[in-house]
């Protein structure tokens, strides 16, 4: 089976604005990586990986390039004219039609982001130390629009039915820059389970707080659960080294 399905994003952003989110429905891969292995750095076979990304790319009706990322948890966004080498960074901003921006994800928060004018789209990957290292922030005050001007939406992730987490990652949040300040709400997407020392995290939540401070009050999405999802998504909690799926952007050419 070839054909890819793509869920596209149910958000108000203008026609000229296109978003999807890719399942691990069609392409190539075998076994762990089956169907729609979109990483190169997951040890799946490359030339495979290719072949799932051309037919990404056949499956779009623009001439778009696309602008993959070597995701590294930081908050390094970069803003790009055009399209080229994998950039080492959690974050990117353009201006420009034509480019398509990538990220990949297997349980961290993919974030799509545009204006109510269209003139600008954004995407950050955001996993639990992405977050608190503020790769939200930076990518917001990296983008030319105006925080009441933006339009964001969360895309699948780990759900709070099933992102067990530790006392150690709650107290890592709890230090961070970013959520120190906000801390009274933060604290409230960790659930503790029966009392002890484990908890669910809601990462949803969580960033809708971290991006409500920040002004960004249009949040769209945010109701899924990779983990829940085995037939539509990969997740690296669930199944160990898997597959990714892509979160994709672009201005229309
Ligand atoms: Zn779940």
């Amino acid at each position: 089976m070839t054909a890819l399905t793509k869920i596209k994003l149910d958000w108000p952003a203008l026609p000229n604005i296109h978003a999807f989110v890719t399942t691990r429905e069609g392409g190539y891969s075998d076994g762990k990586y089956s169907n729609l292995n979109l990483a190169s750095h997951v040890n799946d076979n490359l030339f495979t990986v290719n072949r799932n990304r051309s037919l990404l790319k056949d499956s779009v009706p623009y001439d778009l390039s696309f602008q993959w990322l070597n995701q590294i948890h930081s908050s390094s966004v970069v803003k790009i004219e055009s399209s080229g080498k994998q950039q080492k960074c959690d974050g990117l901003v353009c201006a420009v039609s034509g480019i398509a921006c990538c990220i990949l994800t297997a349980d961290c928060l993919p974030i799509f982001f545009t204006n109510k004018s269209g003139t600008e789209i954004a995407i950050a990957h955001a996993g639990w130390r992405g977050i608190c290292n503020g790769i939200i922030e930076n990518l917001v005050n990296t983008m030319d629009s105006e925080p009441e001007d933006i339009v964001s939406y969360l895309g699948p992730a780990i759900g709070p039915c099933h992102y067990e987490v530790g006392m150690d990652l709650k107290s890592k949040f709890k230090e961070s820059k970013v959520c120190r300040k906000l801390w009274n709400d933060i604290e409230k997407c960790f659930c503790s389970i029966n009392g002890s020392n484990k908890y669910f995290l809601d990462l949803y939540q969580a960033t809708k707080v971290i991006l409500t401070s920040l002004g960004v009050n249009q949040i769209y999405g945010g109701n899924e659960c990779t983990y829940c999802q085995k037939d539509k998504y990969f997740s690296f909690r669930r199944d160990g080294n898997t597959g990714r799926m892509a979160s994709v952007i672009f201005m229309e050419p």
